[in-house]
């Protein structure tokens, strides 16, 4: 496989289940009704095993099997699917089959990736479990970087198709995406400081011909451009590497005349959330580290294109990255600021400070949108305990007046559940958008309705519409609010959209 593909060194195709090079072969079952062929050699021995103990279809096991690689075969149950199930039971399966591959010792483990008629997508969802299985954290890794592993093997057919190698480069190039978000999402504060995102991004970008990097770091620059930003930033701009940053990062493909659409992702990148003046109390702030994974995902979108180069995509990510910090020039609630589309901000409570630190990003993301081609705006941003308390594990996805013409959050609904990522479409209504109108005289806008009771991922969606100057533009925008998604400590972060977007976007191959 090409450089590009590497994710890493030991990532192979295997079209012999008894081949020398693996000690182990990892088999996900499924259950009898779907019907999944099960490669020729073991039919009959899994059979005889799931007539012996039922307990196989519940959790994972390893068997002596002197028909495949290894002598031994980890079956990996995704347990009984029913029609409310979608493609994670596969992943699920996968990762934690993989685990136990490992737990058992196997160094050389060997997955059969099979074609499973219900979940179209089950080969790629297939990998992407078992490769998840594999991360190791980026503070971990640069402490000591042995891998548990020597090598991995995807074994689908006894011939090697086209189809199949393209599953598992475009499995590598999304786990590779992953990966990158992962860690920034993941890497504490102090690793991944504003400071330190600029430069990981840098090196992880360099060499590539068809990304470019703007990164915005001067203060006044920040203040003009960027004056809700700086307001949430200005105890932290005490110190250098705390300072707020935007980065921007562009794909274009090679061909631009065959480009049919524009994506601009903003990304919400709060290295560490204080809460601010209105500090969280009460052991709330501990996990605050992953405030940055909107921005996380926006660069590991950015990563997926620059390897799977779509042709027909132009795409701008900006990363907002600030810290919510404490300190003698916190920004206060009362505070009346002027936003960079022109509007009066009261400040409430300063933790809601995610929607300042992406306001006047998505408000220049709206102006250059009109001068691109077909466009689409997101933010992507872990916003509002209230998308968690919602709907739990699950991105809220919504959409503006204008994406909400083509049903755009509906289509990634469709797309998660065809690739492992779940979400919820919620509708920002009327009163989503009226609820953030300044109350006191004078003011345009506030920056969150203390007396709201409920609605409120909907009404930060109205807000950022309102202070993005979008209200009126007729220019696509989806928010996600992947708050109860992108996966809290102990959990790895999820590196969720990443797999939906590029579904849905067709980025992949
Ligand atoms: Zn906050």
């Amino acid at each position: 496989m090409a450089q590009d593909f590497k994710l890493y060194d030991n990532l192979f195709i295997e079209t012999n289940i008894q081949s020398i090079d693996y000690d182990a072969v990892i088999l996900i079952l499924y259950p009898e009704e779907l019907k999944v062929t099960l490669p020729r050699h073991i039919d009959s021995f899994i059979n005889n095993i799931v007539k012996i103990d039922k307990h196989v279809t519940k959790t994972p096991t390893v068997w002596s099997c002197d028909y495949v690689s290894g002598g031994r075969i980890i079956l990996a149950p995704t347990g009984k699917i029913t029609g409310y199930h979608d493609a994670r039971v596969i992943k699920e399966a996968a990762y934690k089959g993989m685990i136990r591959a490992l737990d058992a010792g196997s160094k050389k483990p060997l997955l059969i990736v099979q074609n499973v008629v219900n979940f179209p997508d089950s080969q790629l969802v297939c990998i992407l479990g078992a490769l998840e299985a594999l991360y190791t954290p980026i503070q971990m890794r640069e402490r000591d970087n042995t891998k548990n592993f020597i090598k991995i093997g995807f074994h689908s057919e006894e011939k090697r198709s086209e189809g199949f190698e393209k599953t598992v480069r475009n499995a590598i190039a999304l786990e590779k995406a992953r990966v990158f978000a992962r860690d920034i999402a993941g890497g504490d504060p102090e690793r991944m400081s504003p400071e330190n995102i600029v430069q990981f991004v840098k090196n992880k970008f360099e060499g590539y011909s068809n990304i470019a990097i703007n990164v915005i770091d001067d203060e006044t620059t920040i203040a003009t451009d960027y004056p809700l930003l700086s307001a949430v930033s200005r105890a932290a701009s005490r110190i250098e590497r705390h300072k707020p940053r935007i980065v921007e990062i562009e794909y274009k493909p090679s061909d631009p005349a065959r480009v049919t659409e524009t994506i601009i992702l903003v990304g919400k990148g709060v290295t560490y959330d204080t809460g601010g003046a209105d500090l969280k109390i009460s052991g709330k702030m501990a996990g605050m580290s992953r405030d940055k994974s909107g921005a996380a995902a926006v660069a590991g979108f950015l990563k997926a294109c620059s390897l799977l180069k779509p042709p027909h995509l132009k795409v701008i990510g900006i990363l907002c990255l600030c810290r919510n910090s404490i300190g003698e020039d916190s920004y206060v609630p009362d505070e009346l600021l002027v936003s960079k589309s022109g509007k009066t901000v009261r400040v409430t409570n300063t933790d809601a400070e995610g929607r300042f630190a992406m306001a006047d990003a998505l408000f220049k993301a709206g102006e250059d949108a009109l001068k691109e081609l077909n466009p689409h705006i997101y933010t992507i941003a872990t916003l509002t305990g209230h998308a968690r308390l919602s709907y739990g594990d699950y991105t809220a996805a919504m959409d503006n007046h204008s994406a909400k013409a083509t049903n755009h959050a509906s289509k990634i609904q469709f797309s998660g559940a065809r690739i492992g990522e779940g979400f919820e479409v919620s509708i920002v209504r009327p009163e989503d958008l009226s609820v953030n109108v300044g109350k006191c005289k004078g003011d345009d806008l506030l920056q969150v309705d203390m007396d709201a009771k409920c609605r409120h991922h909907q009404l930060a969606a109205g807000f950022l519409i309102k202070v993005g100057g979008l209200e009126d533009k007729n220019v696509k925008y989806t928010h996600l609010d992947i708050a109860g998604a992108a996966g809290s400590p102990p959990h790895e972060p999820t590196a969720v959209p990443i797999l939906s977007l590029c579904h849905v976007h067709k980025v992949l191959l």
